[in-house]
């Protein structure tokens, strides 16, 4: 199988024109045309100081596209995951590779967007909700040992989120020795939801606690709840559910006190939050006295010590949301690939006008704080 070189997370090289892949010249000439109609725009007297800074903006992300990206929200497709789920469903969004995608049309894709490595978790759908039992085991076992494989066949290009059959408490806390202990995982990837239960149902108590102990990453990717699947007809749930049931997932954590109880789990939120950011003030005004135990802090304070990706969320009203509740320091590059086109979040990205530092911050730098064993 064809190995592909891994990236590097050293210093960025401040001009790296010399060592780019094919797509890097279009990512770095197309930052360099914003920064130059930037200037056309501000006139001479915008080079100095604000046309420093903008120099800088368009060289963080020419040099991001050197391989050093760290893509937390990436998943992958098993053959046995495409059997039990059907045909999966393309969107407008999605990128054509997904009809074929390969972990080789993965890495050349991840190439392209300057993504050095990407960790992996089960395909947007997660667990099918009408399996359960010794099926929904198979299914889980399949797709941690189909993503740890990846993880092995190329070697730096990827990092695993391992599922749980979560409804099975006793079988969670099996696979979670097995995705740690013989896997290797990078960290755990749990649903918004199961079959209407949400993260902080005292039921998950024991996962949790384990979490905790092992100090786990754990990535909650948005699904629909069976109670909200088909409230609008003729529109798809990724539209607006998804980031309705990311609310409730982080509300059941914050109401049911397990952010509080399990201060050692880092928490990754994914496309910017959802609607997080937006609700976070009116839930914690809401917030009832008597659950302040679950957030002794504040509901605001529980927040910010979240992790968000950026993921088909890196819009400018998503964007502003979410950097007026969390510091910069929590911000995670991710794509959402195959079943949405990286360049939707590459772009968003890049036309932000996020400073230099914190390009650098959330490409790679906060997340090499969750991950430390792909520092260089
Ligand atoms: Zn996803």
């Amino acid at each position: 199988m064809k190995k592909s070189r891994g990236g590097s997370f050293g210093a960025m090289a401040v001009d790296a024109k010399s060592d780019l892949p094919s797509y890097c010249p279009s990512a770095s000439n197309a930052a360099r045309r914003q920064f130059l109609k930037s200037l056309g725009a501000l006139g001479a007297g915008a080079i100095l100081p604000g046309g420093i800074a903008l120099l800088a903006q368009a060289d963080a992300h020419a040099a991001a596209a050197t391989l050093s990206r760290i893509d937390v929200h990436h998943h992958h497709l098993s053959p046995y995951y495409k059997k039990i789920s059907g045909p999966t469903r393309l969107t407008q969004r999605s990128d054509p590779a997904l009809s074929n995608w390969t972990p080789a049309i993965a890495v050349e894709q991840m190439d392209q967007a300057g993504i050095a490595t990407a960790m992996l978790s089960i395909a947007t759908g997660g667990i099918p909700a009408n399996l359960a039992g010794e099926q929904e085991r198979t299914l889980v076992r399949d797709s941690n040992d189909y993503g740890a494989q990846m993880v092995r066949d190329y070697p730096g290009r990827f990092g695993l989120f391992a599922s749980l059959p979560m409804l099975d408490v006793d079988a969670s806390l099996k696979e979670i020795e097995y995705a740690f202990t013989t896997l290797k995982t990078d960290g755990i990837a749990l649903m918004t939801d199961y079959g209407d239960v949400w993260p902080g149902d005292p039921m998950f108590a024991l996962v949790f606690e384990e979490l905790n102990r092992r100090k786990a990453v754990v990535f909650i990717h948005p699904t629909t709840p069976s109670c909200c699947a088909k409230l609008l007809p003729n529109v798809p749930a990724s539209w607006v559910e998804y980031d309705f049931d990311t609310t409730r997932a982080v509300t059941s954590l914050l109401v049911n006190g397990t952010l509080t109880r399990c201060p050692d789990v880092r928490f990754i939120i994914t496309h910017s939050g959802g609607t997080v950011p937006v609700l976070a003030k009116r839930v914690a005004d809401m917030f009832p006295p008597q659950m302040a135990a679950g957030a002794p802090g504040g509901v605001e304070a529980e927040l910010k010590k979240l992790y968000y990706d950026i993921a088909n969320g890196a819009n400018p009203s998503s964007l502003a949301a979410l950097t007026q509740l969390v510091p910069m320091s929590q911000l995670l590059f991710g794509t959402d690939f195959p079943f949405v086109k990286m360049s939707i979040t590459v772009d968003g990205f890049r036309e932000h006008g996020f400073s230099a530092r914190d390009v650098q911050g959330i490409n790679n730098g906060n997340a090499l704080r969750l991950f430390p064993r792909l520092r260089k």
